[in-house]
């Protein structure tokens, strides 16, 4: 497989990391701290592009490939990781989808305003019974009047506190199993729809992820995204594109932790040299590196996958698999290459601690992509 990069995409690459140097990275503690990304950052990045990568020009999008988009979420990560998994939602959650499976009175309606970051998306699957088991969907969608009701909950949707448009799994056929569920295109002034509580998270606290209550709430028919019955298929089949940016978001991670740790052990002294100049602590950057290569490896193999049209669930699982265990790996032995410090609050490695263990966690468990893996490996 070649894995040479176009000069767009270096030049994407490039952009995107002195986004992540100069914009992101600075702010990263303050949005931490206050729990919160500030809307003129969002604006910021739409403006410059980031919130219509998938999408074609019509719909002032940019119509890249799944490469650079996994280039960009890589470095953005570097700067922070909870705006670069805004960014990834919004463009593999919200907008492809959309694209995909809209009709085009969807597109014509949302696509633009999804590319221009005047509507901020979220993705709406997991409930409290339908986690893994995201097939056990509860929240229903009854006909009613040529339109639907809905009634249910939502956990753990990222970015519901501010977005415009929630693409919610519902379910439409009770007797169904995880073939009666469809996807719903929700704008949050609906009446019956309510976000609620938002999650106090370990890492990652600039993210604004809710509870979404729905009672009552009334759709009309063209809210449906795609077929009724198609719900699972669409969100598995968006989840499987995400995944390459949550496994991006691990790289980017483990990148910034090396480069902190690479950069401490090269001034901390003990025993009168640099901590850096011990074999037992090169040793560590070698098998950070090389975990987080072959991470890279995965995540631009998926990517390519993708680009070229064909299948890639397994490989974009067993990305998002090994490239979060090399996140946390590295998040781990950052701290511990920065000593007492790497434990306190004075330096960035003990936020990436934090935000590196979610990776192994959204979108899917680490057990669950195995699954998705050996569903794969093993058929037949
Ligand atoms: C910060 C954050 C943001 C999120 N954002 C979103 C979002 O925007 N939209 C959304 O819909 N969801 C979101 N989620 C939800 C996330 O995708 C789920 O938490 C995840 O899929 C796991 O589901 P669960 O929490 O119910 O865990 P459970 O399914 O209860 O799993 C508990 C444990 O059991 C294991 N397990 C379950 N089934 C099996 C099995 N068959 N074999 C082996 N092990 C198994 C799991 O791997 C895990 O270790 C978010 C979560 C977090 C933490």
């Amino acid at each position: 497989m070649d894995f040479t990069l176009s000069d767009e995409q270096k030049m994407m690459r490039q952009v995107a990391a002195e986004i992540a140097d100069e914009q992101l990275a600075p702010k990263a503690e303050e949005m931490e701290e206050k729990c919160e990304i500030p809307a003129d950052l969002l604006k910021f990045l739409a403006e410059q592009g980031y919130f219509g990568l998938f999408l074609p020009e019509q719909y002032g999008g940019a119509e890249l490939d799944f490469v650079t988009y996994a280039l960009m979420i890589e470095e953005f990560s570097r700067g922070s990781p909870a705006v670069a998994l805004v960014v990834s939602v919004q463009n593999a959650l919200v907008g492809k989808p959309i694209l995909t499976y809209g009709t085009d009175g969807q597109k014509k309606k949302y696509l633009a305003k999804v590319a221009a970051g005047e509507l901020v998306g979220a993705f709406a699957l997991t409930e409290e019974e339908a986690g893994s088991d995201a097939g056990n969907v509860q929240l229903r969608a009854a006909k009613k009047d040529g339109g639907y009701v809905l009634d249910g909950h939502k956990l753990y949707v990222t970015n519901g506190g501010f977005a415009g448009l929630f693409l919610v799994v519902a379910r439409t056929d009770p007797e169904a199993g995880g073939k009666g569920l469809s996807c719903f295109l929700i704008e949050r002034d609906t009446p019956g729809f309510t976000v609620g509580k938002r999650f106090d998270g370990m890492g990652m606290r600039a993210l604004d992820v809710r509870r979404l209550e729905l009672e009552g709430c009334e759709v009309p028919a063209d809210a449906l995204l795609g077929a009724e019955g198609e719900g699972l298929k669409i969100a598995l089949a968006s989840l499987d594109g995400s995944r390459i940016g949550v496994a991006a978001q691990a790289v980017g991670i483990a990148q910034q932790v090396f480069n902190e740790a690479k950069r401490y052990a090269g001034e901390r002294e003990q025993f009168g040299r640099p901590i850096i100049s011990f074999q037992g602590i090169q040793f560590y950057f070698v098998e950070m590196a090389t975990r987080m290569e072959a991470a890279r490896l995965l995540t631009m193999r998926a990517a390519a996958l993708a680009d070229a049209g064909g299948r890639f669930s397994a490989e974009a699982a067993m990305a998002k698999l090994y490239a979060s265990e090399a996140a946390n790996f590295a998040a781990n032995l950052g701290v511990q290459i920065h000593g007492g410090y790497g434990y306190m609050k004075d330096y960035v490695v003990e936020r990436f601690f934090r935000d590196a263990r979610v990776t192994e966690i959204y979108e899917g468990t680490s057990e669950i992509q195995k699954l998705v893996i050996a569903g794969n490996l093993l058929k037949g």
